[in-house]
């Protein structure tokens, strides 16, 4: 029985000791896909619902990893978060999409930028601070960069966040509520941020036009967005049938594979004119 005791114990530490050493040899890689430049921005067009025109993209971070190829970021992504590194691999996805985006401007393309900011971001980092920074470097407008940030990151330190959006906004900065209509937050919170843009989160999005609920879902936070003079955009459209009911309601925006799934930049390119 002691033998027994032993070996389960045993086989206990073992397991801890493989979770701890992929967890540091997960942040040891992520450290030097940084430093290698393994990661990557993919551009995702954000259209007009009534011209068809590109007016702007979502950048997504992707990672080329010599050892697992490539990785999709909701696989990263949050073990970035909990190891801290999210910062610095946000920093560098905010400072290469304002380089891409100058190149983009000076070539004519008139096109506003989203970036993604984490609740691990707001909480830890001087996001405007760093903000200033890549446009300052890049020569990049204030005006045509917009951040995306989830409603569980806009309830951090409340208080401060509000006071940090305003100022963004007061630089012309444009703000997006992401994955709108997941998180727990009162709507409350509509009224007290300078928010530009709703992005209604794919999930809603998805069973238009079969499903009857999420139809009135989707209608009534265009209608609402409307009312509150915001931009709606509708996330992960796929077929038209949806697009034809979203422009109907009212929707600003749509982005989704229907157009396009993120392009590397270079691809991207080739569907603007
Ligand atoms: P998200 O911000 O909600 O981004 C939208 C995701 O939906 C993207 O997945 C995009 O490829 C996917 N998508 C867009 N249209 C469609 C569609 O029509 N059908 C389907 N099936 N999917 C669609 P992706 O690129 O894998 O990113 C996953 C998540 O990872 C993002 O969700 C975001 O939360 C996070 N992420 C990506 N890049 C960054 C980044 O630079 N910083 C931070 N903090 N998070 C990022
Ligand atoms: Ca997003
Ligand atoms: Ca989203
Ligand atoms: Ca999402």
């Amino acid at each position: 029985a002691k033998a027994e005791g032993r070996g389960v114990y045993h086989y206990y530490t073992d397991e801890l000791t493989d979770s701890a050493r992929q967890r540091i040899e997960c942040e040891t890689r992520l450290r030097r896909a940084i430093l290698n430049q393994e990661f990557e921005v993919y551009y995702q067009p954000q259209v007009h619902i009534q011209t068809g025109r590109i007016v702007g993209a979502e950048a997504l971070i992707r990672w080329n990893s010599p050892v697992k190829g490539l990785v999709s970021p909701a696989e990263f992504i949050p073990i970035a978060e909990e190891i801290g590194l999210i910062g610095e691999i946000g920093e560098w996805v905010l400072n290469e999409t304002c380089r891409q985006g100058k190149i983009w401007l000076d070539m004519g393309h008139r096109l506003t930028l989203a970036v993604n900011v984490s609740a691990h971001q707001v909480r830890h980092q001087n996001v405007p601070h760093m903000v200033e920074e890549a446009l300052k470097k890049s020569g990049y407008p204030a005006d045509r960069l917009e951040l995306e940030l989830t409603e569980s990151a806009l309830m951090q330190r409340e208080e401060e966040t509000v006071e940090m959006l305003h100022s963004l906004r007061a630089h012309g900065i444009r703000l997006a509520i992401d994955d709108f209509g997941t998180g727990y937050s009162s709507l409350s919170y509509l009224k007290r941020f300078p928010i530009d843009v709703l992005k209604i989160d794919k999930s809603f999005v998805d069973d238009i036009p079969y499903e009857r609920d999420d139809m009135a879902i989707v209608s009534a936070i265009i209608a609402m967005g409307q009312a509150l003079g915001f931009q709606v955009l509708a996330e992960g459209t796929e077929r038209i049938e949806q697009i034809d009911f979203l422009r109907e309601k009212g929707c600003t925006m749509y982005q989704g594979y229907f157009k396009s799934q993120p392009l590397r930049a270079t691809e991207f390119e080739k569907l603007l004119h």
